[in-house]
């Protein structure tokens, strides 16, 4: 490290697009001579933001009363989604925090505090330092779904798309620098569309830069059509994982909560998408305790969620988020009936994962190799191995032969 580069921090909460802004300011201000560092030892400390809950804004209040807290006195850049829909009481939090919801704006404002040339956060910059073999790329942004709990479509806009020629130019980059896998990410990935070229499209086209493995951050059920399936079934890049966003094993509050299929329709695209794709895991999203979610609500989820059965599911407890129509609702379940369904969620959610990587047993698969004796195979599980198995930065195709004792993570030589 230059003993005089200027020194920067991140707090990054929220979602995948979250990460990879942050790591394109990173990117820039590394090329302005900027090292990245713990907020203890940072000048300033840029705090990317979530707002799709109540709670997420208060941990985004908390991180960045937090940093401002610091004894060395760091500027605080606050970004990201609450930052773009509330900048007045973010500004309040301290006289150094500074709110600039242009993310692409960040760098040049962090370079005025410390004096330095701004450079542009362009995406190849982020081929660098502090690169990984595995890299998200940002495809799209917003969404216009407007669900009854979510205030994303009013933080982010409607839905944009990065022009296909930035998506492949960056995606190029990145396999050039040595990247092995694509995550294309987005808010609302399903409604990608660039001058009519749409998600399967895209699909295609990054497949044919050569890229070995692409994957998708998340898709909302109604964007898993046949169009989609057949062109993942045309890519062998493609890893057999699919995260489908559910919310609710229950029609009344699937309905309630603004979303766009009942569970049905959810379950027949499921068994549609695995037919397509032999080995397919799938992963979805679970929010419990939504306003006037009854008991029966509560294990109409359950019996769903086993019915249909998933690799991991990311369970997230209800909380109201001021300007959303679920918010002003006065049927809110308490808190401790939240607690406790999610914990039966998260209760089954475990042991339907160790279901899914008992399946795996006996298998051979494809791991990425992100560090040494670790890695990601195609289907998103976690494995470990001995260390002279593969080198970092490699795949490698190991037989797998249990799962460790944490129970989430393959064991493999
Ligand atoms: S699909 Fe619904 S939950 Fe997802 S970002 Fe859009 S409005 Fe929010």
């Amino acid at each position: 490290m230059a003993r005089n580069a200027h020194r920067v921090a991140f707090r990054t909460l929220g979602c995948k697009v979250n990460q990879v802004e942050a790591e394109t300011i990173a990117a820039a201000l590394i090329g302005t001579g900027a090292v990245v560092v713990p907020q203890e030892d940072a000048e300033v400390v840029i705090v990317t933001t979530c707002t799709v809950t109540g709670e997420a804004d208060h941990k985004a209040r908390k991180a960045v009363r937090h940093a401002h807290s610091l004894p060395q006195a760091p500027v605080v850049v606050v970004t990201g989604c609450l930052a773009a829909i509330d900048d007045g009481a973010l500004a309040s939090l301290g006289e150094r925090v500074i709110v600039e919801a242009d993310k692409s704006a960040v760098p040049a404002r962090v370079a005025a505090v410390l004096g330095t040339p701004s450079a542009p956060a362009t995406t190849s910059a982020r081929a660098g330092e502090g690169f990984h073999t595995r890299a998200m790329v940002k495809v799209e942004d917003g969404c216009d779904n407007f669900c009854a709990y979510c205030i994303v479509p009013h933080a982010r806009g409607v839905p944009r798309s990065t022009p296909i020629e930035d998506v492949i130019a960056e995606v190029r980059a990145l396999r050039d620098a040595g990247a092995h896998e694509v995550v294309l990410t987005g808010i609302n990935i399903g409604r990608y569309d660039h001058a009519g070229v749409r998600l399967p499209d895209l699909i295609e086209a990054v497949a044919e830069t050569g890229i070995e493995r692409i994957r998708l951050s998340s898709v909302e059920p109604e964007d898993v059509d046949d169009a989609l399936l057949s062109a993942i079934g045309r890519t062998p890049a493609f890893c057999e994982h699919l995260h489908v966003p559910l919310q609710s094993g229950s029609d009344r509050t699937l309905a309630e909560m603004g979303r766009h299929y009942d569970t049905a329709t959810y379950a027949a695209i499921i068994e549609r998408a695995r037919e397509a794709i032999p080995h397919l895991a799938v992963s979805a999203d679970v929010i419990v305790g939504f306003p006037g979610e009854t008991e029966a609500d509560a294990a109409e989820t359950l019996a769903f969620l086993e019915r249909v059965s998933f690799a991991k599911l990311h369970v997230f407890r209800y909380s109201a988020r001021a300007g959303t129509p679920a918010a002003a609702r006065d049927d809110r379940v308490p808190p401790e009936t939240i607690a406790r369904r999610a914990a039966a969620v998260r209760a089954l959610g475990g042991s339907m994962r160790v279901e899914h990587l008992r399946e795996q047993v006996g298998r051979t698969v494809e791991v990425l190799v992100e560090r040494t004796g670790e890695g990601t195979a195609r289907d998103g599980s976690r494995a470990r191995f001995a260390a002279t198995v593969a080198a970092p930065g490699t795949l490698a195709r190991v037989s797998v032969s249990g799962i460790d004792e944490a129970g989430f993570a393959l064991t493999a030589w």
